[in-house]
């Protein structure tokens, strides 16, 4: 697959790369590697968190500019592409002011003597990143590795080659010495090779369960730590004492947002069968009212899927899924036309023998399930291959926060959809991966913890 750059509104072929060759990759290992062994990665802890500030306010500086490239690029409705660069920001802004901390030396109390743990940089990370969130996915594996001085070689995916072109300019624009963020266009086999690379110590990848499997067994075969940020297929339970007309409306939000390529958007909606039917009109009648558009106008409420192979799979998906007994309620197929549009799609009566319940759908596509109790609902939210995210809605904190502990997620929210903030750890059980990004759990994944111990 070549890198090129195509609006998925309309079709039109924007831009084409070439990829790197062996000669560029061999030179960014170099630079990455003397970063790690100079002062930048040793000793300068504050020049890296003073390109971290300044990265946030070229961000913020360029805002309009970089939210329109990731819009025309891959397809995402304007305001959430402005949102998505302040939340960059706001990753490098978070990790400026808490790294120091982070990284000073713990004490561990022990009858030995005196003990504590040293962070030190983990060595040269190689990053493999996917489209659906252009700038905000690097950043949470930049704006760490950068406090901590681990360089990074970073692979994005092939069809949003701007926004990595992009991101890579305002970090040189920034300041940064060579080393620190390099953008490579690469194919699946180089970054391979690059991982079995002695100068590697670590990658980390966001993106679907193949990539990861495969990413995984090679960081396992030359014994570098991984982490993998993987798919989800969360739920979004509505129990009987839920505020309905608000839990419709988040709901059809979560499964909406970014033309449902969100890898914790809620996909599966688990509901009690005292309000379902309920639920399920609302969720009809606000997909029905739903606007189809270019990205760039914002009146625009359900944008183009990415690539036109996306808007493919996600028919043949949908088409098996009936085939083997699910029952079409809204929407199902692709729209006519130049973008990659898909109709808002509900389907119910999915049992276990059919291969949707185990897919993850990426776009505009709920899945309806009805439960008659508590113990039902975990049933069938935790008869799923992954563990991402999820949500609970109900008036009753107290058993919505019972059923958030039973539920095999890496993350939950009550009474809201699922969100991220640079504070809170971002990670998932089963196949969604290990590990986790943001926040100080996020952190520590690329740090080296060295014990010392000095025995009274
Ligand atoms: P993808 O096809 O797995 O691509 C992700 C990245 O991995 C791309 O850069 C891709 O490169 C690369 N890649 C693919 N196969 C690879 C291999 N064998 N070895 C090395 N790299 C490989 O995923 P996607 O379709 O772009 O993204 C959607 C998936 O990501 C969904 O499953 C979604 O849920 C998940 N996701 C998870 C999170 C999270 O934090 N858990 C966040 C966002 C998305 P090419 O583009 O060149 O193929």
């Amino acid at each position: 697959m070549s890198y090129q750059s195509v609006n998925p509104f309309n079709g039109q072929i924007l831009k084409t790369y070439d990829f790197h060759d062996q000669a560029k990759i061999d030179e960014s290992l170099d630079h990455a590697e003397k970063l790690l062994k100079s002062d930048w990665s040793k000793k300068d802890l504050e020049k890296r968190l003073a390109l971290l500030k300044k990265v946030a306010s070229q961000l913020r500086a360029n805002k309009e500019k970089l939210a329109q490239l990731m819009s025309t690029e891959m397809g995402k409705l304007i305001k959430q592409s402005l949102g998505e660069v302040e939340l960059c920001a706001n990753i490098a802004d978070y990790y400026a002011q808490n790294a120091e901390k982070f990284l000073s030396p713990q004490k561990y109390p022990t009858e030995i003597g005196e003990a504590w743990v040293e962070h030190h940089p983990l060595g040269v990370i190689m990053a493999v990143e996917p489209w659906n969130f252009p700038f905000y996915q690097l950043m949470r594996v930049f704006a760490p590795n950068c406090a901590i001085g681990n360089p990074v070689l970073a692979k994005h995916a092939s069809i949003v080659p701007q926004c990595a072109e992009a991101f890579e300019k305002i970090i040189h624009d920034s300041g940064a010495p060579a080393g620190v963020w390099t953008n490579l266009f690469i194919s699946t086999d180089q970054v391979a090779e690059i991982i079995k690379d002695p100068r590697v110590q670590g990658v980390a990848l966001t993106g679907s369960e193949g990539a990861g499997s495969s990413v995984a067994e090679q960081a396992g075969k030359y014994v570098k730590k991984s982490t993998l940020e993987l798919g989800g297929n969360d739920v979004f339970i509505v129990l009987d004492d839920a505020d309905l007309q608000r839990a419709i409306k988040v709901g059809c939000q979560a499964r909406i947002n970014n033309a449902g390529q969100v890898c914790t958007a809620a996909k599966r909606f688990i509901l009690h069968e005292k309000i379902a039917e309920q639920f399920k009109q609302g969720m009809i009648e606000a997909f029905k009212n739903l606007k189809t558009g270019d990205p760039l106008d914002e009146s625009t409420s359900l944008g183009p899927l990415s690539s036109a192979s996306a808007a493919e799979n996600l028919y043949k998906q949908v088409v098996k899924a009936v085939d083997a007994g699910a029952t079409l309620v809204l929407g199902g197929k692709p729209i006519d036309g130049a973008g990659n549009f898909f109709e808002a799609t509900i389907l119910e009566n999915i049992e276990e023998s059919n291969p949707a319940w185990y897919e993850e759908f990426f776009g505009p596509v709920s899945q309806l399930y009805v439960a008659k109790d508590d113990d039902e609902i975990v049933k069938i939210a935790n008869q799923s291959h992954y563990g991402l995210g999820g949500a609970i809605h109900s008036k009753d904190i107290e058993r919505a926060k019972k059923l958030a502990s039973r539920v095999e997620t890496g993350m939950i929210w009550i009474n809201s959809l699922t969100q991220t903030a640079p504070e809170l750890p971002f990670g998932g059980v089963k196949r969604s991966g290990y590990g986790h990004e943001l926040s100080e759990l996020g952190f520590n994944e690329f740090v080296q913890k060295k014990l010392v111990v000095i025995p009274a």
